[in-house]
């Protein structure tokens, strides 16, 4: 368990230092896990990695996402001075990436179930090369054998607790090839995972077999499922309304849309950056020192559209 966490914080820190997958603080004694509620069982969960739901009631607790291994038991207080006394029976995890899923060996060893797309697993026992073929790239180890999700599932699987049927549906080809969102119809809340992240041009994992196709039909199914008043949980960033996720989805297509356009015209990556093709979403989506500058969203882009050609 210690060497564990050693290879985690060793993680994070190669993470912030290559200006990685949103940086975080890797000093986890100094992480402070915060609660707000979203809805009568429902509550959000922040400190380091991804967004945390908690889905709360006599029957226990499902989480979506974990964050990092050292922060368990501090997310097991959090949950305690909301209220939630009940053991975390279940927890699903969105996608493979480590800010997301390295709580998955303390949770499971004290008795909680995760649950994830097939395609997740296969990516958690192998380990690889986190990145968007270029700019962005992280190697990640394979996980211990007690930190694969015990139930896998291919397209989609409910969860039926504490009188919400939590919906985990997968969108193929999206953040990644194995993502998972979470819909709490009777909270009115969704989380996205990374589909759809508020720290400006989202990451895509075109080496994880993620692409903004399937990014974008994610969010387009999103927003046709759910009625408006939904509250969506991003994978990192504030909880956000329909509106604001209608808005990322637009720039998602208007900016695929160019892209795609400037593929079939035989333009190379090299002249998309240098003629500024995305420039327009800069100010919006590019703050200083971005996780996913203008040209790392444009070389994602450029690997979805070539990859998915190959594909
Ligand atoms: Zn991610």
């Amino acid at each position: 368990m210690r060497e564990r966490w050693v290879v985690s914080a060793a993680s994070v820190v190669a993470l912030v230092a290559s200006g990685a997958l949103a940086a975080q603080e890797p000093d986890f004694s100094k992480v402070e896990i915060k609660s707000s509620q979203l809805a009568p069982n429902l509550y959000l969960l922040t400190g380091a990695g991804g967004n945390i739901a908690a889905a709360t009631g006599a029957e226990g607790v499902l989480l979506v996402d974990d964050q990092f291994a050292p922060l368990a038991d501090k997310i097991r207080a959090a949950l305690k001075s909301a209220g939630a006394e009940q053991p975390v029976r279940f927890i699903v995890n969105t996608h493979y990436h480590f800010d997301h899923t390295d709580g998955n060996l303390p949770w499971q060893q004290a008795g909680a179930v995760v649950i994830a797309q097939e395609n997740l697993r296969t990516r958690l026992a192998s380990g690889g090369v986190i990145g968007n073929g270029g700019a962005i790239a992280h190697e990640v180890k394979p996980v211990a054998a007690g930190a694969l999700p015990i139930l896998t599932y291919e397209q989609e699987i409910t969860v039926h607790l504490n009188g919400e049927d939590a919906r985990i549906h997968h969108y193929a080809h999206a953040h990644t090839d194995g993502d998972s969102v979470v819909f709490f119809p009777r909270a009115a809340a969704v989380h996205m995972g990374d589909i759809y992240v508020r720290y400006g041009f989202p990451f895509i994992d075109t080496n994880g077999g993620g692409s903004v196709q399937g990014m974008l039909a994610a969010c387009e199914d999103v927003i046709k499922s759910v009625p408006e008043d939904t509250k969506v949980i991003p994978g990192h960033g504030e909880v956000a309304s329909i509106s604001d996720l209608r808005e990322y989805a637009k720039m998602l297509a208007d900016t695929s849309a160019l892209v795609a356009k400037a593929v079939k015209a035989g333009k190379t990556l090299k002249q998309m950056q240098d003629e500024k093709l995305l420039g327009a979403w800069s100010a919006r989506y590019s703050p200083a020192k971005a996780f996913v500058d203008t040209d790392a969203f444009t070389q994602s882009l450029y690997n979805s559209y070539v990859k998915a050609a190959a594909r």
